[in-house]
């Protein structure tokens, strides 16, 4: 069970990922949340870096989906502005969003990779729909309401993940 909370990587942001890094894995594809993994949580519109980061993608040729468990209003006006596909409710971890995420970017399962901040949605999502996962820490420390929770149940599993020694990295506080 624990097994599906762990992510093929870790890194600190989605700035540590790059093209070329993603290239030489065959990466086409990525499926990326938007919360607290592409900018805080209550950060209306991309930042310059992250405007920069995606235009890096497009010219390797990597597609770029956001699937995020936020309502329509918030993740369309995110992603408009930047031409980038979005699905919204996605109701991660079940399959169905990242199934339509994959039929957006008619990329195969095993060229794309699943980037988010949280164990339980994100990463369990991703590992159940076996595509490759990244966990980044999340942007900001405050989180919505709802996601508070999860930060509790993700808490213990990061605890028992480190115990049975099958977590690498150490948290950042
Ligand atoms: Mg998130």
């Amino acid at each position: 069970m624990y097994r599906h909370f762990v992510p093929s990587q870790y890194v600190h942001t989605v700035f540590d990922i790059t093209p070329e890094s993603l290239l030489k894995k065959g990466i086409k594809g990525i499926i990326t949340d938007l919360d607290n993994t592409l900018v805080e949580w209550d950060r209306p519109e991309a930042t310059p870096r992250l405007i920069e980061w995606l235009a890096a993608m497009k010219q390797a040729g990597i597609q770029v989906v956001i699937v995020s468990n936020n309502k329509e209003m918030r993740v369309k006006s995110f992603a408009d502005p930047l031409g980038i596909p979005f699905i919204f409710q996605a109701r991660k971890p079940m399959g169905r969003a990242f199934r339509k995420a994959l039929a957006i970017m008619e990329v195969k399962r095993d060229k794309v990779v699943v980037i988010g901040d949280q164990m339980l949605t994100d990463i369990f999502g991703g590992n159940l729909n076996k595509l490759h996962t990244i966990l980044v820490l999340p942007v900001a420390q405050s989180d919505g309401f709802f996601t508070r929770f999860n930060r509790l149940v993700e808490r213990r599993i990061m605890r028992r993940l480190k115990k049975k020694g099958q977590i690498m990295w150490e948290e950042e506080n």
